[in-house]
């Protein structure tokens, strides 16, 4: 296998445990809420990103109880909430410019003492009009403090197919607060307005349908939109996480049953016109102000006043008014414009793929500035992809998992380079200073090596030896054997050196068939003793030649130990060839260690 592959398949492996890791930490829960949570503000930014593309429907109008309105009313009535003949005569004077719905953010709920005439007038008002819309709020409060309500079946939805989110906490409520009786006699156009905040405190989702003692219940939203678009409630149904209203509108639901608000704008983007005014239009008989603003339109009423706390925090502004976040809703729904945020297994495939190509540039690109700003591309590029998709296509792509999981690759991946690089490093330097015949140092090895013994004792004290080996009448060896034969036995002799020092021993080939040990922090008595060791197990042991048979062949050995014998490299090597030289001249095959 090419070194290449081999990089291929240790990358791989790599790739492969760093991203299992990822998903296996994706799993403990406050890491699965962190990651989820920088993904929320992701979320928020390409939304904000996005606005200036989005409109809003012109149709949808709020009446604010803001803050001047507010100022007004305590002003006139001296209290708020104000007595409710008002709304009577708001609905009333509103009525004569024709608008589509009039809705109520607002709660008209159950009073303990006995009626007043304004809450007739209320419930006049209401059973006249069948375009206003109320609204209730569930709850989880205990029956001890409210006993919950049972609710009229005209509220209900038959929702067909609703396996996915009966289960669901987030719409599911055990107690609700419901309007007075008066008014759940005269209508069934009560819608909830119950909204779930993020654990930020921002307001990303809304449930379309809610779940109370066994039944479904419509957002105040989807019943007005549900009837703006002629669609029979009780046709709705949910399949393949969407809520299908009819074939052009459906809303993507999260498991949890809520779905994701697509925002149009920062507080305002809705008209909104302050609700002292419509009231000062009504009692001076303004028609003209009247038709202008409301003919054949949606209307909301709502507070926006800071003193009611009506205010939200939205991904597009913290202090977004309560009622506005009904009129996007329903923006959202009329339009058809909702956004769906990709499963979790998209998010690993995205990620497999951001990894892939990062590890790839910087494995296969070695220049480490253009690896670095490829990679640092991949990811921009990917950025730029998510806050298209979410622009053009609706879609939530994930962002945090996937550029994790790419920066993790990133750093994994050049740790792993460097670690190759470093093992190539090696290789090399071993081939460099080897020889190749008999795997011994080579004489550049040996070279460096003396003069860095020399120098550690020279500077520390102590000693070092050196030991110089023969093979005896070698020539004769080869001119009878063979060359290749002769290779054989080198090779041979080499291993028997090796297994018979110690590890802190160099041993090297000094050239031709002379062999050289240095023995570190050794003396000359030992170094003898090892010269003897080597010189012995020599004689005893036979050699395998080129053509299978055996031979035997000797050395004479020469040892030369610093400082007896010399302080610099040359002084030893000189002494231990002479040694040789007098091992030579006595008859071959023996160690001497000193010269006359
Ligand atoms: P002496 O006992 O005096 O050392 O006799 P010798 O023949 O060993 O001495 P000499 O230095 O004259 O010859 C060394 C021979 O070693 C020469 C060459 O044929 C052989 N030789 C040197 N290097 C190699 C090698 O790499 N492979 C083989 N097969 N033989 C080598
Ligand atoms: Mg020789
Ligand atoms: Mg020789």
């Amino acid at each position: 296998m090419n070194k290449k592959k081999i990089d291929f398949i240790v990358y791989l492996l790599g790739f492969i445990l760093v991203f299992a890791l990822i998903v296996y930490a994706g799993k403990f829960y406050t890491i699965g809420k962190f990651i989820m949570g920088v993904e929320y503000k992701t979320f928020d930014i390409r939304q904000n990103i996005i606005l200036p593309h989005k409109k809003n429907n012109n149709d949808i109008i709020i009446i604010a109880v803001d803050d001047p309105s507010y100022e007004y009313i305590v002003e006139k009535f001296g209290t708020w909430p104000v007595p409710r003949g008002f709304w009577a005569k708001l609905i009333n004077g509103l009525e004569v410019a024709n608008p589509k719905f009039i809705a109520f953010d607002l709660l008209f709920t159950k009073r303990l003492d006995a009626l007043e005439k304004g809450d007739l007038e209320l419930v006049q008002a209401v059973k006249n009009n069948q375009n206003v819309y109320l609204s209730m709020n569930f709850d989880n409060y205990p029956p001890e403090i409210r006993k919950p309500p049972e609710l009229p079946d005209d509220l209900k939805i038959n929702l067909k197919n609703d396996n996915l989110i009966k289960n669901s906490p987030l719409i599911s409520f055990t107690n609700c607060r419901n309007a007075m009786d008066e008014l759940l006699d005269v209508t069934s156009n009560f819608g909830f307005i119950n909204v779930t905040r993020d654990d930020d405190g921002i307001i990303r989702y809304i449930a379309p349908l809610f779940y109370y003692k066994n039944n479904y219940y419509p957002n105040l939203t989807m019943l007005i939109a549900l009837n703006y678009l002629s669609i029979n409630p009780n046709e709705i149904l949910v399949k393949n996480n969407k809520l299908i209203l009819d074939n052009n509108h459906q809303i993507p639901l999260n498991p949890d049953g809520r779905a994701i608000v697509n925002w149009y704008g920062k507080e305002g983007t809705f008209e909104h016109i302050s609700l002292w005014e419509v009231d000062d239009a009504i009692n001076s008989n303004n028609l003209k102000f009247l038709k202008d603003k409301f003919e054949n339109k949606i209307i909301y009423i709502g507070t926006t006043v800071t003193a009611l706390a009506d205010i939200k925090s939205t991904p597009v502004s913290f202090m977004y008014p309560g009622v506005e976040t009904h009129a996007t809703f329903l923006n959202n729904i009329l339009d058809n414009n909702f956004i769906t945020h990709l499963s979790f297994k998209s998010d690993l495939i995205i990620s497999a793929i951001l990894c892939f190509l990062i590890g790839f540039c910087i494995l296969r690109i070695n220049s480490v500035l253009y690896s670095v700003i490829s990679s640092i591309v991949i990811v921009l590029a990917y950025l730029a992809i998510t806050v298209i998709a979410m622009d053009f296509f609706n879609i939530w792509l994930g962002i945090v998992l996937p550029v994790l999981s790419a920066t993790l690759i990133f750093i994994a991946a050049y740790i792993l380079k460097y670690l190759l690089k470093s093992k190539d490093y090696e290789h090399t330097y071993k081939l460099a200073v080897t020889d190749g015949l008999t795997e011994m140092y080579n004489h550049r090895y040996f070279q460096e090596q003396m003069i860095m013994n020399v120098q550690n004792v020279s500077r520390y004290g102590g000693c070092f030896s050196l030991i110089l080996i023969d093979i005896d009448f070698f020539k004769k060896f080869n001119d009878k054997h063979g060359h290749q034969s002769g290779d054989a036995v080198l090779r041979q002799v080499a291993q028997t050196i090796k297994k018979n020092i110690r590890t802190s021993d160099i041993p090297c080939r000094y050239g031709g068939e002379e062999m050289s040990v240095i023995l570190t922090n050794t003396a000359k008595a030992d170094a003898l003793t090892v010269a003897n060791k080597v010189w012995s197990a020599v004689r005893e042991r036979k050699f395998e030649l080129a053509d299978g048979n055996w031979a035997n062949v000797t050395i004479s050995v020469g040892v030369a130990s610093m400082p007896d014998n010399g302080v610099n490299p040359q002084e030893l090597i000189e002494y231990a060839d002479k040694c040789l030289y007098k091992s030579k001249q006595n008859g071959r095959d023996q160690v001497v260690g000193e010269i006359d």
